[in-house]
């Protein structure tokens, strides 16, 4: 007999989400069906060029999710581990579009799952949004060209 544990099962989705995509409220979406509460997390890289403030990326993705019940958004700076742990994520939830997304999706599962026990969960990208990227759509819309295809 299967006794379901009443535990709520919460996964972390950490991203830079610089603009949050149809491709990312896709595995938001699907990953809804597999956990009770998804907490979209933004983190703040100071590797990354980032061409709008983590504030507007939270209001927009708040707005994009917000008829979805079970979804949270916040952000982060430092290890996604610790984030996780910091709102009682046991699963880091992401989301791979390409051979190339999956092998760097792997490295980071593998450390962090060896730094502190935390799985990932990957969701393969719908293949009608896995040519979809952050970065193709600021450069889009750098040159003036219409990005509202790819955002929700
Ligand atoms: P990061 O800077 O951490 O790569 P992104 O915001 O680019 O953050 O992406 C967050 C997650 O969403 C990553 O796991 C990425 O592979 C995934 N992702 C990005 N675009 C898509 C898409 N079109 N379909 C499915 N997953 C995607």
């Amino acid at each position: 007999m299967i006794v379901k544990s009443p535990e709520q099962h919460i996964a972390i989705f950490p991203g830079s989400f610089d603009p949050f995509t149809l491709g990312h409220l896709n595995i938001v979406e699907r990953g809804l069906q597999m956990f009770d509460k998804i907490v979209i997390a933004v983190g703040v890289n100071s590797a990354k060029k980032e061409t709008t403030p983590v504030k507007q990326r939270i209001e927009a993705i708040a707005r994009a999710t917000s008829e979805m019940s079970g979804v949270e958004v916040t952000s982060y700076d430092g290890l996604t581990v610790d984030a996780a742990r910091a709102c009682g994520a046991k699963t880091i939830l992401r989301g791979v579009r390409s051979v190339a997304d999956f092998e760097y999706e792997r490295n980071l599962a593998d450390l962090n799952r060896a730094i502190a026990g935390i799985d990932t969960a990957i969701i393969c990208a719908d293949p009608a949004l896995a040519a979809i990227s952050s970065s193709a759509v600021r450069e889009l819309k750098y040159y003036g060209h219409d990005i509202s295809g790819f955002i929700p």
